[in-house]
């Protein structure tokens, strides 16, 4: 017997048999060809990560000048090193940059500097189907009050989002609620004193008050990853969450970050907690951010490096990771948090082989805002879930954060050559479709 080459293609035949003047006699796998070839292009539509015109549909001809001067900029890095010093140098004497920054890199990367001045951005990307993630972006902080006042504006974020359709997902990092010598004494399983088993305490209520505000709100948030001498600590806060929170669905998402060697392991063995637990898994899955600081610091303390040792083993156990999520997406939830064009191709092409509709909401992708339009816009403009990350905070104390976006866009023939050849092909496109 011949099968069906896709779900709904009887339907589909038997409608082209009554409408058509196929004779009967003809056999029904040409029949199956000739629809293949006739509709299937127009029911699925191809995903590229090359239409110029989706990728920047939400861009003005002046914010492609301004991005394409910007990346060209950076990718220069005397400017970039140069920008640094200047700019620290200048936020810190108080000369008035403010207005320059905000107008330049931050207009690039930042939503804004607070909740109410995102909306713009919000709303933006939501014309175009792609989701909002507010990512209160202010690090270092290491003062009990500082831990408080992000609890609170991340439930803010979480308020928001329960009555706006344009924010899926809320997120944090637990280093802005506890202090990170704390976190690393947790992670180490150090005796803590009487006074830090009371401050370990208050950063536990601090990350429940979060996701049961997450859990009411019914809106979904990720717990981002960090320094692997933290992670145990974020690994145990995330689980306990999961517990509690992700019986009915996802709430709770903890991050994997796949350049580790133990990840694809531990993201194994946390779907065994879950079955044995009866709840969802949530996953965001990331490559990982610090690696030259775990190498580092791996050398100098004289143990063997947690992250892998190459790219490819890096990429390997991000494929396995996706894979591995896709084949339990009744029981997982996962965000796949890359700018990789493969990884991303290859999570699509996965869920069209097994048949999960793009509009599943076990799986969503995700990039920062400011970079990979061509992924985030072409996959919304396919169907599938996207959301933006979209930082805000105050331009003096996001400034690490753009810094460190500048640096990551600094080599031309990495992301930035991606970047700046996508948008000069766009200009280009536009003045010839002027003439
Ligand atoms: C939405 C979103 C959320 C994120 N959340 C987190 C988070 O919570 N925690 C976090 O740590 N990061 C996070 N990241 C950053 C992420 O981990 C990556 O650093 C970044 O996205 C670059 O990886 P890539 O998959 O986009 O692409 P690629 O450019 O394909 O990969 C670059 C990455 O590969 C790895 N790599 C590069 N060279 C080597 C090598 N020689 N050996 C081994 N591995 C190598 C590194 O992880 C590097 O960052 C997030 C990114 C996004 C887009």
């Amino acid at each position: 017997m011949f099968v069906s080459p896709l779900p709904g293609f009887e339907t589909l035949a038997g409608v082209v048999l009554l409408n058509t003047q196929i004779p009967s006699f003809v056999p029904i796998r040409y029949l199956y060809i000739y629809i293949f070839i006739k509709f299937v292009p127009q029911i699925i539509p191809m995903l590229s990560f090359n239409n110029t015109e989706v990728s920047f549909s939400g861009k003005s001809n002046n914010d492609l000048n301004r991005s394409y001067w910007l990346f060209k900029m950076v990718s220069n890095s005397t400017f970039v090193n140069l920008g640094k010093s200047l700019t620290t140098f200048a936020i810190n004497t108080h000369l008035p940059i403010k207005g320059l920054i905000k107008a330049t890199i931050f207009k690039q990367f930042c939503g804004g500097e607070n909740i109410e001045e995102c909306d713009k951005t919000i709303k933006e990307l939501g014309k175009f189907n792609v989701g909002t993630i507010l990512d209160y972006s202010v690090e270092g902080k290491e003062t009990e009050h500082d831990f408080d006042a992000c609890m609170t504006e991340t439930m803010e974020t979480v308020a928001k989002a329960k009555n706006d359709k344009n924010i899926p997902f809320c997120v944090f990092k637990v280093t802005g609620l506890a202090r990170f010598d704390l976190l690393e004494k947790v992670s180490a399983k150090y005796n803590l004193s009487a006074e830090e088993q009371k401050e370990f305490g208050r950063v536990q209520l601090r990350v429940n008050s979060i996701c049961k505000a997450a859990h009411e709100a019914g809106t979904p948030v990720f717990i981002d990853a960090e320094e692997s001498w933290i992670q145990t600590a974020i690994d145990d806060l995330a689980n306990q969450m999961m517990v509690l929170y992700n019986v009915e669905k996802p709430i709770v998402y903890n991050t994997y970050q796949l350049y580790r060697k133990d990840r694809y392991a531990y993201l194994r063995h946390s779907f065994e907690l879950a079955q044995q637990g009866n709840y969802y898994l949530g996953a965001k899955l990331v490559r990982g951010a610090y690696m030259e600081k775990e190498r580092k610091r791996a050398i100098e303390k004289g143990y063997p490096s947690p992250i892998q040792d190459s790219k490819e083993n890096t990429d390997r156990d991000y494929d396995a990771a996706i894979l591995f999520c896709t084949e339990h997406i009744d029981r997982i939830a996962i965000c796949a948090g890359t700018h990789n064009e493969h990884s991303s191709m290859n999570l699509a092409n996965l869920m069209n082989e097994k048949t999960i509709a793009t509009s599943n909401k076990h799986i969503y992708f995700s990039q920062l805002l400011g970079m990979s339009d061509h992924i985030s816009f072409n996959l919304a403009n396919a169907g599938y879930n996207v959301a933006k990350y979209v930082p805000y905070g105050p331009v003096k104390e996001v400034l690490p954060y753009l810094i460190r976006r500048a640096q990551e866009n600094t080599s031309v023939k990495g992301q930035t050559g991606r970047e700046l050849s996508l948008i000069i092909k766009e200009k280009e496109r536009r003045k010839a479709a002027k003439k």
